[in-house]
């Protein structure tokens, strides 16, 4: 028997999360069974772990689109017991059961064996978020970073903070826009060396493009702040879309594409290929101090789940939550 969170969903369709013990003849067929020693909390967790945002395909369901541990029996030759392994995405915690759990069973194509220099719980304080951001540096570098600032939105959440650090680690200048004040101390400590306060970009304006400003940005808002920061890029410039913290329209003009030659990059951390996926986290744990990344996290249990869930849709999670499902 182990440990694991599920939410059950009622004939009202209502939902509620709770720790139950499983037995390992429930978890889902797979290749590989792994015994979990971290997950984390990402948006998605806190839709899945609630009503589910349309995510969830069945119920009773294990949510954690994340987690880290120790193979403890496989059918593919890729993996023994023992291997540290990591898993991010796959609708991994969404359509399938996921990390909120002392025992997973996945598809062996869907892990990743633990980089060099990453432990267990390195790797969940990195997880989805972190590995988006990296996808997302990696991104604007191939299509290269101009001169000037590197705009960084949503700033004080788990992408916004680790990619302020990558970035800063990297010799950018990083200016981090958040809409909490009380996060400027923290922001500085991973390297932002300018805090931009939410208004000053959630406005939309009738001005297709304004002062080339910004060297490259890695957005996890998209909204009306995706549309005005579009404007202010530098001529060639790139922005990374990731997130929609801020919504997922784009009340934007094709202008700053045709007169500035700014690229839209998008960046999906879900379906990613296997080799990109090793490239990212090597890089990862080349390119993000340990120590900022330490900074960052907050520990949790499976029992602390639901209020997290709930706190991070209401964008109250400051940095990374690594979860200790044991
Ligand atoms: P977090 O909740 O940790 O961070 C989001 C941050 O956005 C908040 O901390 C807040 O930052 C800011 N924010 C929240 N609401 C608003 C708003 N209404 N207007 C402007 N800013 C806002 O989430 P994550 O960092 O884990 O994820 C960020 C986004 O990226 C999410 O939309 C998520 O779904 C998406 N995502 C996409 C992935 C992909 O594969 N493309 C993978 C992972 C995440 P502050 O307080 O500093 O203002």
């Amino acid at each position: 028997m182990f440990k694991a969170l599920v939410v059950e969903k009622d004939a009202e369709g209502k939902t509620d999360a709770n720790v139950q013990e499983l037995s390992l003849d429930q978890l889902p067929a797979g290749e590989v069974t792994v015994a979990v020693d971290f997950s984390t909390v990402n948006y998605k967790d806190g839709l899945c772990i609630g009503p589910g945002g349309g995510l969830v395909r069945n119920y009773p369901h294990v949510p954690g689109i994340d987690f880290a541990g120790t193979v403890e029996a496989s059918d593919d030759d890729r993996y023994k017991p023992g291997d540290k392994v990591v898993l991010t995405g796959w609708r991994v915690g969404e359509a399938h059961w996921g990390g909120y759990s002392q025992k997973a069973r996945v598809k062996a194509d869907w892990l990743v064996p633990l980089p060099d220099g990453l432990t267990t719980r390195s790797a969940m304080a990195v997880g989805t978020a972190g590995f988006t951001a990296m996808l997302a540096v990696m991104a604007l570098e191939d299509h290269g970073i101009k001169n000037g600032p590197v705009l960084v939105t949503g700033a004080a959440g788990g992408v916004g903070s680790v990619a302020t650090a990558i970035l800063a680690h990297l010799g950018h200048e990083v200016s981090a826009v958040t809409g909490r004040p009380e996060t400027e101390e923290y922001l500085r400590s991973l390297g932002a060396t300018q805090i931009v306060p939410r208004e000053d970009l959630n406005e939309t304006t009738k001005r297709p493009l304004e002062a080339e400003t910004w060297g490259g940005c890695i957005d996890a808002v998209g909204g009306a702040m995706l549309a005005r920061v579009l404007g202010q890029m530098q001529y060639g410039g790139s922005v990374a879309a990731v997130g929609l913290a801020g919504g997922a329209g784009l009340p934007a003009t094709v202008i700053p594409f045709l007169l500035r030659g700014v690229n839209l990059l998008g960046i999906d951390s879900v379906m990613q290929p296997y080799d990109n996926r090793v490239r990212a986290w090597a890089r990862i744990a080349q390119d993000l101090p340990m120590a900022k990344l330490d900074a960052m996290i907050h520990e949790a249990t499976l029992t602390d789940l639901p209020q997290l869930g709930a706190d991070i849709l209401k964008g109250q999670v400051k940095g990374r939550v690594v979860v200790d499902v044991n």
